[in-house]
Order: structure tokens, then sequence, then C-alpha cells
């Protein structure tokens, strides 16, 4: 079911139902909501994080103005909040740090272009 022209008043799952601003109310036993995640972030520091909290990171997922420390996944800026761009930033970032191990320059990670396709 799709609802046009209206969002969640309440996303508190009361005597079974969700309130819309519409004023209609929802049958639901349980609600999950899947939007509004908020990165915790607040313990870092503030010249390395973007207007929304999230961590700012470099080309190399390297964070601003920290060097040798890396972000990836929903707390970075670099992509949406997505388990298929954790997966690839993650890979990316753990390779990188191998080469800083051995003393090599590191990879820029390369984003998801629109051409590439994903599902998951
Ligand atoms: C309902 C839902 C459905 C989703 N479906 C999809 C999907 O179909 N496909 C897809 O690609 N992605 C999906 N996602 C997104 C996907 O789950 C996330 O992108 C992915 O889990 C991000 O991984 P992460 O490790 O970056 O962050 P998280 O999985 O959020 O892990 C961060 C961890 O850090 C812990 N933590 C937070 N603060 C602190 C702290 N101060 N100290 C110590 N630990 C801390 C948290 O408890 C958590 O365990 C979905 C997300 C939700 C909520």
């Amino acid at each position: 079911m799709v609802k046009f022209g209206t969002i969640i008043a309440s996303d508190l799952v009361d005597n079974g139902e969700v309130l819309l601003t519409s004023g209609e109310k929802l049958e639901a036993n349980l609600f999950l909501p899947t939007y509004g995640q908020q990165p915790n972030t607040d313990f870092l520091p503030s010249q390395s994080l973007d207007e929304h909290g999230f961590v700012k990171v470099d080309e190399r997922l390297e964070v601003s103005g920290l060097e040798n420390v890396f972000a990836v996944g929903d707390m970075s800026n670099k992509e949406p909040p997505q388990y298929i761009f954790l997966e690839r930033q993650a890979s990316h970032m753990a390779n990188n740090v191998i080469r800083l191990l051995k003393g090599e320059q590191l990879v820029p990670y390369k984003p998801f272009t629109k051409s590439e396709s994903y599902t998951t």
C-alpha cells in the first residue's frame, strides 16, 4: 500500500495503530521505521563531520582532518547508507590499510557510478 500526501505523525504503535498527519490511522502489529536514522558521531571532532553529522572522508576514505583514520559505512558521507556501499568501502579500506602498513601509496576509492546496477 502506498499513501501519498501524508506522513507518519506518530510512529508509536498505539492500540495497534499508526497515526498519519491526514488523521488516518493504519492498523499495525509491528512498525519498523526505515527512515530518520542518525549517525552516532557526537564523540568525534566537529571538523570531521558534515552539517548532518556524517563523517567527512576524502577519496581514500580517510577522515577529514585526521591522518591514518578511516571511516566507512553509514557513518560516512561518501555514499548513501546502504550495505552494498559499506561492503565495497570496507574491502577497499582494508586493502588500503595493508598498503599503508607496507609503506605503499593509498589507492582512491571509486564510488558506484549510475551505470552500475545493483540489487540486494
Ligand atoms: C530496516 C533496514 C533495512 C535495510 N535494508 C537494506 C537493504 O536491503 N540493502 C542494503 O544495502 N542496506 C540496507 N539497510 C542498510 C544497512 O543495514 C546499513 O547500510 C548497514 O548495516 C551499515 O553498516 P554499518 O556497519 O555502517 O553500520 P551499522 O550496521 O549501523 O553498525 C554500527 C554499529 O556500531 C554500533 N555503535 C554505534 N555507536 C557506537 C559507539 N559509540 N560505540 C560502539 N559502538 C557503537 C551500533 O550499535 C552498531 O552495531 C537497511 C537498514 C535498515 C535499518
